[in-house]
């Protein structure tokens, strides 16, 4: 798997255009704005965006969905229980984050925990992970790399303070993930610095505190 990073829209998400080594067919996670940046990076290596694969639904992870529709056919994954956010300007804090109400489609598939997701020669694992938001998942491919929204950072977590999160939820998933990701493998948070699971699990306060 070939791998681009790029921050995008004004609160720095990191979105992620990637695609398998013998494909220019190309994934993009998290387009949370800046949709002329993604762009110029798929021109410069000449790929081809087919899916958008979103770690939850809030606005500063979406913001680039209805200007790359525009470039591109592209199809939007979402977890079930965020699917909702992408339709509602409230649910995904648009309004009241920017001031200005955003709302996309439907989501064209809706995932849930456990499921396979084979897009563009790439096999992501979803491990839903709520606490952030309802819906809030991380991807997992090959049990070495895991995109992981704003549900872990390097050192912290995502908050659970805005509407849908929730603390205890939160705490569940974290414990979760102590089992399901192996300690070896990279985590690409949605937000700051990239980081090894294994770091995390010795300096991370929020995974030690249960
Ligand atoms: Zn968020
Ligand atoms: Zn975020």
């Amino acid at each position: 798997m070939n791998m681009l990073m790029v921050q995008t829209g004004d609160l720095l998400v990191n979105t992620f255009i990637v695609h398998a080594e013998n494909s220019k067919e190309t994934v993009i996670i998290d387009p949370g704005g800046s949709p002329k940046k993604i762009k110029e990076l798929v021109d410069k290596y000449e790929l081809e965006p087919k899916a958008i694969l979103l770690t939850h639904g809030h606005f500063d992870h979406i913001g680039a969905i209805n200007a790359l529709k525009e470039m591109f056919k592209l199809e939007v994954y979402i977890h079930e229980d965020d699917a909702n956010m992408l339709i509602d300007e409230n649910l995904n804090l648009s309004v009241f984050a920017s001031n200005a109400a955003y709302t996309t489609e439907e989501a064209d598939v809706k995932f849930k925990d456990g499921d396979k997701l084979s897009v563009c020669g790439i096999t992501f694992d979803v491990l839903h992970t709520p606490g952030h938001t309802p819906g809030s998942s991380i991807f997992v491919v090959d049990r070495a790399v895991a995109f992981a929204g704003d549900t872990i950072f390097k050192r912290s977590i995502g908050r659970t303070d805005l509407p849908g999160g929730d603390m205890a939820v939160m705490q569940q998933s974290l414990s979760r993930l102590k089992t399901a990701l192996n300690p070896k493998t990279q985590v690409f948070p949605g937000h700051g610095e990239h980081t090894v699971f294994e770091d995390e699990l010795t300096g991370n306060p929020f995974l030690n505190a249960n």
